[in-house]
């Protein structure tokens, strides 16, 4: 990989349209550029392109025009192959509704993370292992599915996403079909992917969720309606914190030491 490639932003998308059959514009001439690092929300209404748009980001589809840069590589010059090698490669997704495999262990679901590696089923397993107690269920690793709870299904996704250190982690709706404290919990874990190197782009429809993100992209009817940057992105102020924060920034006084993540 040249050193252009490697100091490359994760993505950057110039005059994108995608356009389904019935002349439906599923997303009409998007630009925008994500640097490595970054930790975004892309919101917007029901059938507003969210999903398109993270498809593309994900290479699991092409624009009709544009184009779309993902690490440096612009997808229209890979074949299937390289397509299919920088994604697994690069990309980590999270579902709304987990994707995970219905009759397989936890260990096993995220070791399956790695078959594109060829690594053998041990070192897979030693990942995956590592991976699970990374994100805060090392204790049911041989649990399958149906004997885990919503927010511990989606930790388990998280850590099949995250198996193969991909640099850009794709969340599609992760908190949709969990209460509010385990997608709370989640979104944390999102946040310490994210302060550890990864790039992180959550869609959501959620905007209080959106609104805790250094950075919205706004989107409507296939458009960017807004881009915003802001100093909003650390978490609300703890509503068992006594009173207003005070002027002058002791903002964590008092905070207990709190972690959302358990
Ligand atoms: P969101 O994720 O924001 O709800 P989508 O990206 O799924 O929105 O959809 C954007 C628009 O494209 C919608 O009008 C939707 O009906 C349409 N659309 C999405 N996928 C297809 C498809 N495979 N064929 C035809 N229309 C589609
Ligand atoms: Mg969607």
């Amino acid at each position: 990989m040249n050193g252009a490639v490697a100091q490359a932003p994760a993505a950057e998308l110039v005059e994108v349209s995608r356009l389904y059959p019935g002349d439906v514009r599923a997303l009409d001439e998007v630009g925008f550029r994500i640097d490595r690092g970054e930790l975004l929300g892309i919101v917007g209404p029901s059938g507003s392109g969210k999903s398109t748009l993270l498809n593309l980001l994900g290479m699991l589809d092409v624009p009709s025009s544009g184009s779309v840069r993902i690490a440096g590589y612009d997808i229209a010059d890979l074949d299937d192959d390289g397509t299919s090698a920088l994604r697994a490669r690069a990309v980590g997704f999270v579902f709304q509704q987990f994707h995970l495999a219905l009759n397989v262990t936890a260990l096993d679901n995220v070791a399956d993370g790695l078959l594109y590696t060829g690594m053998p089923l041990r070192h897979r397993r030693e990942r995956a292992r590592t991976a699970l107690v990374r994100v805060g269920v090392g204790d049911r690793l041989h649990h399958r599915p149906h004997q885990l709870s919503g927010g511990q299904k989606q930790r388990v996704a998280i850590a099949r996403a995250i198996v193969g250190d991909p640099s850009l982690i794709l969340a599609d709706e992760p908190t949709g079909a969990l209460d509010s404290a385990s997608g709370e919990a989640v979104v944390e874990l999102l946040r310490e992917l994210n302060a550890a190197g990864a790039t992180v782009v959550i869609i959501t429809h959620d905007m209080e969720l959106a609104d805790q993100l250094p950075r919205r992209i706004r989107v409507r009817d296939g458009r960017i309606v807004a881009d915003e940057r802001s100093a909003r992105g650390s978490p609300p102020a703890d509503p068992r914190s006594e009173g207003p924060v005070p002027a002058g920034g002791a903002r964590d006084a008092g905070n207990g030491g709190h972690h959302a993540l358990g």
